[in-house]
């Protein structure tokens, strides 16, 4: 018996968690897809966040509702702007690994202030998008906390 408490444990387990085990699959849309396609596709797909890849298929930005929102009140033909005009661009981008512990996303969620990012792997031609993390996923995590059974 190591003598430790069942918040020690718990603790323990809780580091433990790594994003390979929980992340989700990614929604993408292409640089020069218009805003238009790209609110469709977030309704269809229902993801708050689409992750936008370049003419090489690697990650070069993000679009958040409100980025899709802000696009949307001005009084453009939303046909006519691609979504390179308004996304968040690379090197901006927050980005997490399969082998990254779910804790430090969860932390970087909360001092990056984003509702998830996505989960990269890296590639001779940039970073390749393999998956998504969301606050959904923390919350998941969180749910089975609740059940765990700690050894
Ligand atoms: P919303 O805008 O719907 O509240 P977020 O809080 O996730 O959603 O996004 C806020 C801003 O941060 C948006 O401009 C978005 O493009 C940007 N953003 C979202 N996710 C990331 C990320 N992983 N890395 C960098 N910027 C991001």
């Amino acid at each position: 018996y190591t003598g430790k408490t069942g918040f020690e444990l718990l603790s323990e387990k809780i580091k433990k968690y790594k994003v390979a085990e929980f992340l989700q699959i990614p929604i993408v849309v292409k640089e020069d897809v218009s805003v238009y396609d790209a609110i469709s596709t977030m309704f269809l797909e229902d993801v708050g966040t689409l992750f936008v890849l370049n003419e090489k298929g690697c990650l070069s930005g993000v679009l958040s509702r409100k980025d899709l929102l802000r696009a949307s009140i001005g009084q453009q033909d939303l046909n006519s702007v691609a979504v390179h005009i308004i996304m968040t661009r690379m090197p901006n981008i927050t980005v997490c690994r399969k082998d990254d512990s779910l804790i430090d996303v969860a932390q970087k969620l909360i001092n990056k202030q984003i509702d998830g990012m996505p989960v990269v792997k890296d590639d001779e031609k940039g970073l390749t998008v393999v998956g998504r993390v969301t606050k959904t996923t923390i919350t998941r995590v969180f749910v089975e906390l609740a059940s765990a059974k700690i050894v």
